[in-house]
């Protein structure tokens, strides 16, 4: 495999994946390197309803599929490779990876961030045993089982709705007594007859031996202790930058995410950051599609500059 390139963009989802079809259109040799699954994590989504163009929704693996198919037809190359950092070297930026270095003018970061775990015990034990981070992954498993999830954001209640399609009863837990999710899924769940909601409430622990049984909850205001009996765990806590790699690199801000300008240029000339991995991203398919967008643009402008 050619180990120069124009562009090196690290992370096949929306983000990477409209960056490739954008330098590939300009005839810059690109390379696009991503550790999973192309599509990144939209692949997670059943349907998506909110990427324009898609009057009834698509699947998120397929909408995944055709961005790569795209960008692919444009001269786009893949590496299905982990990258595991990023040196310079004069001019030039060389992206180490699980399967060799690679050398290009500009780099794109672009591989997002990860679903965060809860952190407490019995979740790293019981997971693939009844703890999940990925209800379209999973949620058949628990047919006829009640299950809960833990969060109140749009992944949350997107997760649950989905559950209430197998188990016998959805519980949602959250913090605080308010949901963070957008209203029109906050109004789908709570017509759902299956969803119940049990608000200002923290899970200490997830019990079991070999499969998830119960669990252990605090409610916050009144500290009142209390076990509920369920078969499953979603977890939907929000998503942390995939930004070990580059520490010592670029300056990342508290929560491990990356500054750039409206360019998408970060500190380092020639160094790009696009989608989730961004501070303050929107975190939305379209909004990282965008961003992949811009970047190749102002790419483009810094090489050919
Ligand atoms: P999020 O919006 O950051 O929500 C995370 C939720 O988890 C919040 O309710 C938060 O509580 C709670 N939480 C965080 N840490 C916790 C902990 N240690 N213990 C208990 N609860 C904790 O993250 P998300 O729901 O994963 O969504 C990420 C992004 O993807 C968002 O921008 C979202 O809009 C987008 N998204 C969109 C869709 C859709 O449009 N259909 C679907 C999925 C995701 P607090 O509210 O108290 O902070």
């Amino acid at each position: 495999m050619n180990k120069e390139y124009e562009v090196i963009i690290i992370g096949g989802g929306p983000a990477g994946l409209s960056a490739g079809l954008y330098t590939s259109r300009a005839r810059l040799n690109s390379l696009l390197i991503e550790k999973g699954l192309v599509g990144g994590q939209i692949t997670d989504a059943e349907l998506v309803e909110n990427y324009p163009g898609f009057a009834e929704g698509i699947s998120g693996l397929e909408l995944g599929q055709l961005m790569h198919q795209q960008a692919t037809k444009y001269g786009l190359k893949t590496l299905l490779a982990e990258a595991t950092g990023i040196e310079l070297k004069g001019e030039q930026k060389v992206v180490r990876t699980t399967k060799g270095n690679f050398t290009g003018k500009a780099v794109i970061i672009a591989n997002g961030s990860e679903r965060r775990k809860l952190g407490i015990p019995g979740e790293e034990k019981l997971t693939g045993r009844g703890v999940s981070y990925c209800a379209t992954c999973d949620a058949p498993f628990f047919q006829e089982k009640p299950v809960a999830v833990v969060g109140g954001g749009d992944a949350a209640i997107t997760e649950a709705l989905h559950l209430a399609k197998f188990a016998s009863r959805v519980i949602v837990i959250h913090r605080r007594n308010q949901l963070r999710a957008s209203r029109i899924l906050q109004e789908k769940a709570s017509s759902e007859p299956k969803i119940e909601f049990l608000l200002d409430s923290i899970v200490d622990e997830i019990e079991g031996e070999d499969v998830v049984k119960k669990i252990k909850l605090r409610q916050v205001t009144t500290g009142k202790e209390s076990t509920l009996d369920v078969a499953g765990v979603f977890i939907a806590v929000g998503l942390k930058p995939n930004t070990d790699y580059l520490k010592g690199v670029l300056t990342l801000d508290a929560a491990g995410y990356i500054t750039t300008n409206d360019r998408m240029e970060t500190e380092i000339p020639g160094i790009f950051a696009a989608g989730d991995i961004r501070q303050n991203s929107a975190r939305q398919a379209i909004t990282a599609a965008g961003d992949g967008a811009t970047a190749a643009i102002y790419a483009k402008k810094f090489i050919a500059e």
